[in-house]
């Protein structure tokens, strides 16, 4: 379904990120998952795009599955950089040839060391493909950094960039993972300020594991990971039970002051894991997922 038809149906928008499983292994494990995943009833799911031509099938083959297999509306993730315009241009014949509505527009991170061949420099350009791509009229969602992105450190100058993607015509954005709502909440003022009005969905990704929050430190450069936080965490150091529950709760406190505040929608980074997850929504008191939805 197209996101403006899915943003006039949920009064708040529910979307679980996966991953493309790089083995059969971890096919196995997410398909067997995907029930589970289906019982809560998202508004979407996506699924991420990693550079190299592997990935590139990998992320069409998951996103064919969920739309054929399973009652989950697959949005696929898909990043310029690097890519040529012809490229660009048949992934997109492709995802309009198996009925694909939306796309998450990104340009992806740049290699640490030199620079890339491909037609694109930002993700602003591949929204301008996506809007000239013959025979369809994709949705588009596009990334946003509460605590601002590493290669811009003026934030007025990222908040125009942000603007000037919006001002392509976009559905939504979907936020890089914070744990600090206060961040968020100011962050989407400070949108407000700056003219853009289009739906925000605040990206949660509950710490299961201290190594995970390090990973996570490094690959959503520029997160805060507030003190309170980390004493609750480090507290547990050799106990990855209660670690895990620490997280957990984190999160669930996160969504529930979310929604509280009437958010437009929660994106799980869900690393193909149903649990955690699961547990927020137990949390959150939801007696089914359409019901947390909602209406309008
Ligand atoms: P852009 O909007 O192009 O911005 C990139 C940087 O360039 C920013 O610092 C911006 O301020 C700056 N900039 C933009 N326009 C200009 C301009 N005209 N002049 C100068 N500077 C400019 N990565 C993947 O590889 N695969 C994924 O599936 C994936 N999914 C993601 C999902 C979400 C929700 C998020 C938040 C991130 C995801 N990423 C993914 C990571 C993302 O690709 C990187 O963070 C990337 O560095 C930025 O992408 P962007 O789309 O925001 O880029």
């Amino acid at each position: 379904m197209h996101v403006s038809e899915i943003l006039k149906r949920d009064k708040t928008l529910f979307s679980f990120e996966f991953f493309p499983p790089k083995t059969e292994k971890g096919w196995e494990a997410l398909t067997n998952r995907l029930s589970d995943f289906e019982a809560l009833e998202p508004s979407f799911v996506s699924v991420t795009y990693g550079a190299g031509g592997s990935t590139r099938t990998k992320t069409h083959d998951l996103v064919c599955y969920l739309a054929s297999k399973t009652t989950l509306d697959p949005i696929p993730h898909l990043t310029c950089i690097g890519h040529t315009r012809q490229e660009i241009d048949a992934i997109l014949q492709e995802y309009t040839d198996v009925g694909i509505d939306n796309i998450l527009a990104l340009r992806g991170d740049m290699p640490i060391e030199g620079c890339c061949d491909g037609d694109y420099t930002y993700a602003a350009d591949l929204i301008d493909a996506i809007h000239a791509c013959k025979g369809a009229s994709f949705g588009i969602g596009v990334a946003g950094f509460p605590e601002g992105h590493p290669e811009t450190p003026n934030r007025l100058t990222q908040l125009d960039h942000l603007k000037a993607k919006v001002d392509r015509g976009v559905d939504w954005i979907c936020t890089q993972l914070f744990f600090d709502n206060n961040a968020f909440f100011d962050w989407c003022e400070q949108c407000e300020l700056a003219g853009i009005n289009t739906p925000i969905i605040a990206g949660i990704m509950p710490i299961t594991t201290l190594a995970g929050m390090r990973r996570m430190a490094e690959l959503a450069g520029g997160a805060n990971f507030p003190a309170t936080l980390q004493r609750r965490l480090y507290r547990f150091q050799d106990d990855l039970e209660s670690v895990r529950k620490v997280g957990v709760s984190w999160a669930a406190q996160q969504c529930a002051e979310l929604l509280d505040r009437d958010v437009r929608g929660i994106h799980f980074y869900t690393m193909n894991q149903s649990s955690a997850t699961e547990e927020i929504y137990q949390s959150l008191g939801a007696p089914s997922g359409s019901q947390l939805r909602g209406t309008h």
